[in-house]
Order: C-alpha cells, then structure tokens, then sequence
C-alpha cells in the first residue's frame, strides 16, 4: 500500500477516495490525470446530486404547480444562490446560468451589437482562448467596432504599459482572461478594471481558468462580467454562468428568444422576462445547475486558501523536476501563475510526447490549446500542457516526469 508521503497538512489521499475515477486504470497502469485545466474531475458527492435529481425530482421548473417541479425549481435556484453567494454579486439574478464560459461570453457579445458604433473599439489580449477572441472578432465585424490586442513578453506576462497607451475615450469594451489557460499565468485584473473603468469602459473576465483555484470576489473587483464553465471546478459539463452588474444585463438585449424568457406573448408584440429569466430561453440544464452548486459546496468545503496554497507545491515540485530535463523548455514563467506547465523539449512534436505517455497511463493536453496566437507568439506549432488539481499528488508527478524522461530517450 501507499504510504502518504505528502508532508502537508493537506490530506489529499482522503480527497482522493472522493474521485471514484481516479481509481482507474489506462492501459494498465493507474491513471494519472494531469489534464485538469480542460477539465477536472468530479467527486462522489456530485455525482450523488446528479443521481439524486434523476432518481426522485426530475422535472421541468418555473412551470407546474406539482410538487416536483416546485423541488426541482427550489433546488435550482438554491444553486444560484450559492453561485451567487461563492463569487459574491450584490442579487441572485446578476447570475445568469448558462451552457459555460463560451455561451457567457456569446451571450456579452451578441448584446454589444446594439451598443456599439463604427470606430468604437474593443481591446483583447494576446492570451486568449479562441472562445475570447472570435465572439469579439464577430462582433467587430458586425458594428465596424476595432479589435485592439494586449501585447505579452516572454514570460507571457501581458505588456501593460502598452495596454495604457490602448486605452482612449473610444474604447468601450476590454475582455481578458483572469488566467491564462495556455500558459497559467494569473492576469493583473484589478489593474485592467481600474484603468478601463477611468476611461468608462466596461470589463469581461473570463474566469474559466481562475474559478477552479482563486475565490473572486465581483464585487471587490468591480468587474462588469465575470464568465466560468462548472466542469472545470468539479462540476458537470454543459453548464456554467455569466456574472453581469445589473445595470449591463439591464441595458443588453435578450439572446435567445424562447420559452422561460418572456413575461407576455402575442404576435403584436412581446415582452421580456425579468433578469435572470430574460436570459434563460428554454429549458436549461436544470441537474446541471444543481450539480455545479454541489460543486461549489464541495469545493469550499475543502477550502480555496488550501487548494491554491496545496497545488502552488505540486506547481514548483513539477517546474523544479522538469527542468532537470535536458533541452526542456517551460512556455509561461510568470512569478503569478496556477500550477499549469505548458513545455517542449527540443524539436520533439508535443503531440508524440503526449501519446507515448497516454501508454503509461498518463493524461496531458498536447497542441494549441485554443490559444493560437499564444503558441505563433512563441513560434511553436504546440505545447505539452500537464495541468494539477488538489486531487493530484507528488507521487504523480514523480512518475510522469519519468514517463516523459522515457519519452524524450525514446523520440531523440
Ligand atoms: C475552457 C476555457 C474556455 C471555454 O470554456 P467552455 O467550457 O468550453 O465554454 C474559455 N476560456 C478559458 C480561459 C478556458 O480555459
């Protein structure tokens, strides 16, 4: 048997006995999960709140008048509440359940059609995933608004002098990543807010890569939008939510028109829901909404104070062990990062690394990450990216760095 060896007062081989998962094995070795940054896993006691609604209250809500939907309305809008309550906005209904992150953020865009004049700009960094790039990319295209970037250096930290001299009465609009998912680099955001709030533009963070690991707080941050996807931070996938202060989702236009959405209906004319509803066409992922307020309970039950504090180890453990690795090259070392290390080791294609290590059982991402312009930045076709969560051990990283010692033996 395995003794715990991991000498922090974090008790991680408990925590582990929560992910049936991780009990698994891949082509016959255990598995180790190292892809948690594209998502993580899922402990038993949300699993038992999926089950839960499927076995005894599955039913549509904010319709019957029976008793199951009552629960099951109840039950969901206790899991906005405790959304609500995790990132801390001033009303339940500035928290608008959505599909993840890339609806959110389609959500904001589609809304800043009517809101934007030709010339009007929009400024974006040069960290982005896809899914915060194209939506705005779409949006530019439509109003004649210009998309600006946020230069990076080479540790893939963003340049912010020159996001000042970006900044201008033109600018209405600034969306960045709270981390990056490529790199994990942790953005200055307050800064960002600060400074595009002096100009009178409104701020999109995309929490995807922060909400697993950092607690934000909206309101402390003053942020205008605040996007997450529940899958990665022990949830389900297919659901996610969308912070907006209450005057923006006041002043942006529905986007979708549907069931759910409406207060009244005739072919004259229509009117709107009130928020949340107004965003909410149709019959929404209900399990899922109550499965990512387990989430959140799971998730503070352990503590966002101890995760971070447990997976910065495992993040400087790995870094120092990789880098005892010939020719290996760590992508992103900003002195603020989340335990993401993105690599190459000489010319290797990160794509063969990844599959020889898949044979030993070990899971990591391999390619652009959604993040294209971060790997041109680089001039890189791809990186290995092993990712940890606070189910991850040193034990594990142990093992994968052998792995990809082998793998290194094996390619050069
Ligand atoms: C994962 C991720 C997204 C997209 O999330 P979906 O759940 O696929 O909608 C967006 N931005 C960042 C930074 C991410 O890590």
């Amino acid at each position: 048997m395995k003794v715990a060896s991991t000498k922090t007062h974090f008790d991680v081989e408990t925590i582990r006995k929560d992910f049936p998962i991780l009990s698994r094995e891949v082509n016959g070795k255990p598995l180790v999960y190292f892809d948690n940054a594209a998502t993580s896993q899922t402990p038993q006691q949300v699993i038992d709140a999926i089950v839960d609604y499927y076995t005894r209250y599955n039913a549509n809500i904010h319709r019957g008048v029976h008793t199951l939907s009552q629960e099951a309305t109840d039950a969901y809008e206790q899991a906005r509440i405790k959304i609500q309550e995790h990132f801390n906005a001033a009303k339940a209904h500035e928290i608008i359940l959505t599909s993840g992150t890339t609806h959110a953020i389609n959500l904001v865009a589609s809304g800043f059609a009517s809101l934007l004049k030709k010339n009007d700009e929009v400024i974006v960094s040069a960290l982005e995933h896809h899914s915060n790039i194209v939506p705005w990319q779409m949006l530019c295209e439509k109003t004649g608004a210009k998309l600006k970037v946020i230069p990076m250096n080479n540790e893939g930290m963003l340049k912010m002098e020159e996001y000042e001299k970006l900044l201008s009465e033109k600018t209405k609009l600034v969306f960045v990543n709270h981390v990056s998912n490529a790199l994990g680099t942790v953005n200055p955001v307050e800064e960002i807010i600060q400074k595009a709030h002096a100009v009178g533009a409104a701020v999109l963070l995309d929490g995807a890569q922060a909400a697993p690991h950092i607690k934000a707080d909206v309101q402390k941050l003053d942020v205008d939008f605040y996007a997450v996807s529940a899958h990665k931070m022990c949830g389900p996938t297919g659901v996610g939510m969308l912070y907006g202060k209450e005057e923006w989702l006041k002043k942006l236009p529905p986007y979708q028109g549907g069931g759910e959405m409406i207060a009244t209906v005739t072919f004259e004319k229509t009117t709107y829901a009130d928020l949340p509803h107004k965003f909410e066409a149709g019959t929404p992922d209900i399990c899922g909404g109550i499965a990512f307020g387990a989430a959140l309970d799971y998730m503070n039950n352990i503590g966002f104070e101890k995760i971070a504090a447990y997976e910065h180890e495992l993040l400087e453990y790995a870094t120092q062990k990789l880098l005892e690795i010939d020719d290996l090259k760590i992508y992103g070392t900003s002195s603020d990062k989340t335990a993401v290390i993105s690599f190459n080791i000489g010319e290797i294609h990160p794509y063969d690394i990844g599959t020889i290590i898949d044979k030993l059982g070990i899971a990591v991402r391999t390619g652009h990450h959604c993040a294209q312009p971060v790997m041109d930045f680089f001039k890189i076709p791809g990186t290995v990216r092993a990712s940890f969560s606070f189910y991850n051990t040193k034990e594990e990283i142990d093992t994968f760095v052998e792995a990809v010692k082998k793998a290194k033996q094996m390619l050069s």
